[in-house]
């Protein structure tokens, strides 16, 4: 089963010149990191600063699926900068097609939409330190 929570994660403004349309997303598969270990932020800035070293790509976010652990990433076509802000998508047909798949009421969702909201808030500004 998807996350729905995840997939509502959309790139929506270059940080750096303002574009807002047509992102780059690249989304790397991050093999043999222990389910315990994926929200851990040593382990998050080992892989970034990796992704950084080996792809130019400075800014990257983690999510899990399935169980699966990916960092996601996105460039903007303008500037190539990976300075791009994500936004959630909190539209209503969003929040009822994510119920019907989790099983969870809406507000409930809300609810985990913005837990989700602030922890990526934290590791945007543990990265910009
Ligand atoms: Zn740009």
């Amino acid at each position: 089963m998807k996350l729905p929570k995840f997939n509502g994660l959309k790139p929506v403004k270059c940080d750096d010149c303002g574009h807002s349309a047509d992102f780059i997303r690249k989304i790397f598969s991050i093999g043999n990191v222990k389910n315990d270990k994926h929200c851990d932020d040593e382990v998050q800035g080992i892989i970034s600063s990796h992704i950084r070293k080996s792809y130019g790509i400075a800014y990257v976010f983690f999510k899990t699926s399935n169980g699966k652990f990916y960092a996601d990433s996105a460039c903007c076509p303008k500037c190539q900068s990976t300075r791009i802000v994500f936004d959630i998508e909190l539209t209503d047909d969003f929040l009822r097609q994510a119920s019907k798949l989790t099983g969870k009421s809406v507000e409930e969702l809300q609810r985990g939409i913005k837990v989700t909201a602030e922890r990526i808030k934290k590791i945007n500004e543990v990265r910009l330190h």
